[in-house]
């Protein structure tokens, strides 16, 4: 067998103009606008495709009304599938959703949508792991909502709108990997074309186009990460999300760093002082 050489990955992803929301049986999705797709590529720039994705997923991870609706219905993994067994998230609480949905409209806006694939599986933050440990799971024959979640996949097949439930997880599984070190070494390829090349080189080149936006982030991930050395890490001072040239950086910039450096020591001076006034 041959090395291959693997010289190039590249995108063609829909995005249409516009995206809207719509509610279907319930449930809230959004649906791509009726104007022409375009095809753009999500590796043209790696880093900002990846900062996006890690902030939308924060936002989701952050939004404790979303999760805590998940933990009392006891979903345990996160499965899409589970807002048809239970009940929309979105659909009947506008308000709660809003930060959440804006998010994702802007997300798609500028990445277009993956396609709805299979059921999207992921967990709760870490914060979350102690009263998961206490949860405990009925058993339940009913299984009738799975045939109303493949009927409704189905049905978004040929207009490529999804879930607003299913783009949730799907951002929410990336902050978690990427911020929290889930593991996720391991994805699937798919709706891609690939195409070896040979010729007078020694090594063939085999290269791929991918349709699926979700496939494309894993492969942009993986390539930052395991290809380059780099990571997405989060500020431990100023918050914000940046590409860090390796995955032990903890600050953003030396300007954090210093900040946060002389906020410890100007903790650590008044712990000291009120300790010896006592
Ligand atoms: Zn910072």
């Amino acid at each position: 067998m041959p090395t291959l050489n693997f010289t190039h990955f590249s995108g063609a992803v829909p995005r249409y103009g516009g995206y809207s929301l719509e509610q279907t049986d319930g449930v809230l999705y959004l649906v791509p606008g009726t104007l022409a797709v375009r095809r753009y590529d999500p590796f043209e720039n790696i880093d900002g495709l990846l900062l996006e994705v890690v902030k939308a997923g924060a936002v989701v991870a952050g939004r404790e009304p979303f999760l805590e609706y998940c933990i009392a219905h006891k979903m345990l993994p996160l499965r899409d599938v589970e807002f048809w067994r239970h009940g929309d998230f979105f659909a009947p609480r506008p308000k709660e959703g809003q930060p959440i949905v804006d998010a994702l409209v802007a997300f798609a806006g500028r990445h277009g949508l993956p396609i709805w694939e299979g059921i999207v599986t992921t967990t709760y933050p870490a914060r979350y792991a102690q009263r998961l440990m206490a949860l405990h799971l009925d058993e339940n024959d009913d299984v009738a909502y799975l045939a109303r979640y493949e009927a409704a996949r189905r049905a978004c097949q040929s207009s490529g709108a999804v879930p607003v439930c299913t783009l949730v997880l799907t951002l929410l599984d990336f902050y978690l990997q990427w911020i929290e070190g889930l593991d996720g070494v391991a994805f699937p390829i798919r709706h891609a074309d690939w195409l070896m090349a040979y010729g007078q080189e020694k090594t063939p080149r085999l290269t791929a186009q991918v349709y699926d936006l979700t496939t494309c982030i894993n492969l942009a991930y993986a390539l930052l990460t395991a290809g380059q050395g780099k990571a997405v890490r989060q500020c431990k001072h100023c918050g914000k999300f940046f590409i860090a040239e390796d995955r032990r950086a903890e600050y953003c910039s030396p300007r954090c760093r210093g900040a946060y450096n002389s906020k410890m020591t100007r903790k650590r001076v008044k712990e000291r002082s009120l300790r010896e006034g006592q």
